[in-house]
């Protein structure tokens, strides 16, 4: 069985460094999301990880799971 991969949550706070979130972190209310996601072979680069608002994250990922993406 392969294993789940996860986020790497030290390059993701690398990512949003170099944007100019103060320790990395997205602002309150936004939350970093991949554009392409892990199961699919999405990475944790700057170009797959986008920053968007908490209730669109929760709309996109309740629309994969839906779709049975994930
Ligand atoms: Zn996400």
């Amino acid at each position: 069985m392969p294993k789940k991969r996860v986020a790497d949550e030290k390059k993701i706070k690398g990512i949003l460094e170099q944007r100019g979130y103060k320790d990395g972190k997205p602002p309150r209310g936004y939350e970093a999301h991949h554009i392409k996601p892990l199961a699919a072979g999405g990475k944790d680069t700057p170009e797959n990880i986008r920053v968007i608002k908490t209730s669109t994250h929760r709309r996109i990922h309740k629309n994969r799971r839906a779709r049975g993406d994930e």
